[in-house]
């Protein structure tokens, strides 16, 4: 038997040996949801245990109070291999993304990849990212240099289909607020300027744009304020949209001319027009050289891949920005019927059943496997670096 062989089959032996104990870690995420940069028992309850399975962890990482990133150094030097974990939840509903079983599958990775660590080169590093759903927050890391010595990093995302190397869309969100003249809207509505209808306007002529706007272009919004009262013409609205397309600069592109949308309906109604654009989430390159040592790691485990189709439906994800900085490869596990939608109740319902945690430990498995194959062999890093480089620039 090889040693990458027996190296293997250590690290699934240590994954399946923990399997209590990771489905009851993501089980108390799930139970406990916490929204954006309030993670506080997630990160407590992960660094605890990548603590007591002999990692170096560094809590409050890149300015981040819930973010956090653990450390297992190998017996020489080599390769940094990042896994990342994801335990943010959605407002209201609860962890009906899956973030839970991110985080279960990124700590079990982690502690399968430790239990071989000193037969290898480099190290692995789990590194805890908080605020994915709208907070941005690996770009925060990006920018404080958590991810400078990272040679490449993974992660695994849950869903109703196994998929390896699908993208997702460049997004920018953007907030308006329109300011009138309040004024009694029976007695005197001559006197008032409307905000609210500043804030119709701005959705009407985003739809007049649509039919204008490429095939992978999506723009879509809630009003966040309406105003108070029927008998009050509104001094105050806002709206929150979000801009995204397949590349970041089409995306810029369609946030210019959302912008010249409000700007118009300001115009129209003359209600005043502030507005801020988040720090967009760039597009996902997948990394192919990546994709194939995943790819060929599920296949060893039996886990079937789905093939990915000629117009798959994409979201959008910070790992896109980490995967514009180090090669990275952001797969889907299966973890309910196919066409399952995220960021509903049976989405959420997925999440803490069987097939989402057998999921959750095939994503382990694969994320383990796959750093130990790189790790192992410095040429393949090299490989996905290369077409990182080549990638990069000119790309649109
Ligand atoms: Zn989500
Ligand atoms: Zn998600």
């Amino acid at each position: 038997m090889s040693l990458i062989t027996d190296l293997k089959q250590r690290a699934l032996a240590a994954i399946d040996a923990r399997r209590a104990e990771l489905v009851n870690l993501s089980a108390s995420l799930h139970a406990h949801p916490e929204i954006a940069f309030q993670e506080f028992h997630a990160a407590q309850l992960l660094c605890a245990t990548l603590e007591q399975n002999g990692f170096a962890v560094t809590r409050g990482v890149g300015t981040l109070e819930t973010a956090f990133r653990a450390d297992c150094p190998g017996n020489r030097g080599g390769a940094t291999i990042a896994l990342l974990a994801e335990y943010d939840a959605l407002p209201d509903i609860g962890h009906a993304c899956g973030h839970n079983l991110i985080a279960g599958a990124a700590i079990g990775a982690g502690i399968g990849v430790r239990a071989v660590m000193e037969q290898l080169p480099g190290r692995v590093v789990v590194i805890g990212t908080p605020g994915e759903e709208g907070g941005g927050g690996k770009i925060i890391l990006i920018n404080n240099r958590v991810f400078d010595d990272v040679d490449a990093a993974l992660i695994v995302h849950p869903s109703g289909r196994t998929m390896i190397g699908r993208g997702s869309l460049a997004s920018t969100r953007l907030n308006l607020e329109f300011s009138g003249r309040a004024a009694h809207a029976a007695a005197a509505p001559d006197d008032g300027i409307n905000a609210l209808e500043a804030v119709i306007l701005t959705f009407n002529n985003i739809n007049a744009l649509r039919l204008h706007l490429r095939a992978d272009a999506r723009v879509h919004g809630i009003i966040t304020n309406g105003g108070s009262a029927a008998n009050i013409i509104p001094d105050f609205a806002s709206a929150q949209f979000s801009v995204r397309a397949a590349t970041q600069k089409y995306a810029d592109e369609i946030l210019r001319r959302v912008i010249a949308c409000a700007n118009a309906a300001g115009i129209a109604t003359g209600a005043q027009l502030k507005y801020t654009a988040k720090p967009g989430y760039a597009e996902m390159i997948s990394n192919s050289v990546l994709a194939r040592v995943f790819a060929d790691n599920w296949r060893a485990l039996g886990v079937p891949i789905d093939e990915l189709r000629a117009n798959e439906r994409m979201g959008s994800t910070d790992t896109g920005n980490v995967s514009q900085v180090v090669p990275a490869l952001h797969p889907y596990i299966a973890i309910g019927p196919e066409g399952i939608p995220g960021h509903t109740i049976e989405f959420r319902d997925a999440a803490i059943s069987d097939a989402g945690h057998a999921g959750m430990l095939n994503a382990a498995k694969g994320m383990a496997l796959t750093a130990i194959d790189l790790l192992g062999d410095p040429g393949l890093v090299q490989q996905a670096k290369q077409e990182f480089a080549n990638k990069k620039p000119g790309r649109s």
